[in-house]
């Protein structure tokens, strides 16, 4: 579905970034991961390369804007087409108002949301030169229901969305397509680290009875970066097994 794509691919180390590679890989793509740290970055390299797969990685810092665009040049430069970018990176909260500091809040939007547009702005010029190119972002669940804590979290992912339709809207024209998939809970150290008494009550209340698996998720992307998605841009895919809190 993605034969010989360059596809990119932000906090791939590990989790719903790395299934996501693992699936790309699957599917005969060029994947390029970014992680936040050189050693996570080579060790998730390591597993895939003794896998057989060949596949490159980056620890750009994501909140430097001339840190990314040199990064996706070298990355241009080597493979000569950028054809999907897959916004993924992101970090949650929980804690209740009172315990969230401004620091915790900008630290959030400094990720989810700010690093996204940076992710963006460095990869469009390439994509409008190639008169082609697929935006995918990772938005949650939270970002059409909200969430009773941490609500940097549930205000970064509708930012997310925001990203995703207006510049559907804006690249259409340059055949630029910009989706997101809004996964629900899904089992990955992000959900691990929330406490037990949040997350089995959750579960209860799933249709699908049980909660995402990352390769879910990636299939998703998959779907969405290939040409069966041709004709769909600025949709928020939700893929959560119809949980509704
Ligand atoms: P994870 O914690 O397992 O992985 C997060 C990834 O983000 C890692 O690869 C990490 O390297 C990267 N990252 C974290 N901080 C970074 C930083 N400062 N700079 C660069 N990269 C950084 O989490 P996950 O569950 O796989 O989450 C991936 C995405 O899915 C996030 O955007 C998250 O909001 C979203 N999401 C997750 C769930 C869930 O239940 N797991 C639900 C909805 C949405």
């Amino acid at each position: 579905m993605v034969d010989g794509k360059v596809v990119l691919i932000t906090g791939g180390t590990r989790g719903i970034g790395f299934e996501t590679a693992r699936v790309f890989l699957e599917n005969k793509a060029k994947v390029i991961i970014f992680g936040s740290r050189q050693e996570t970055v080579d060790k998730a390299l390591k597993e895939f390369q003794e896998e057989g797969y060949e596949i490159d990685g980056y620890a750009p810092n994501l909140k430097d804007f001339e840190n990314i665009c040199e990064v996706v040049s070298k990355i241009y430069e080597k493979y000569g087409r950028i054809d999907v970018l897959i916004n993924n990176a992101g970090i949650s909260a929980n804690q209740k108002i009172e315990d969230t500091t401004a620091e915790d809040f900008q630290k959030i939007m400094d990720l989810n949301v700010n690093a996204m547009f940076y992710m963006i702005k460095a990869v469009v010029p390439y994509m409008k030169k190639q008169n082609d190119g697929v935006i995918l972002n990772t938005s949650s669940m939270v970002s059409l229901y909200g969430q009773p804590s941490g609500v940097g979290y549930p205000a970064s992912k509708f930012a997310v969305n925001g990203l995703t339709k207006s510049l559907a809207r804006e690249l259409g024209k340059d055949n630029i397509r910009v989706n997101a998939v809004a996964p629900g809970i899904t089992k990955t150290d992000m959900v691990a680290s929330l406490p037990k008494e949040m997350i089995e009550p959750l579960i209860q209340t799933i249709p699908l009875g049980r909660i995402g698996e990352p390769r879910d998720i990636a299939n998703a992307f998959l779907f969405l970066a290939s040409d069966m998605a041709s004709y769909i841009t600025g949709t928020i895919l939700s893929v959560d097994g119809a949980a509704r809190s």
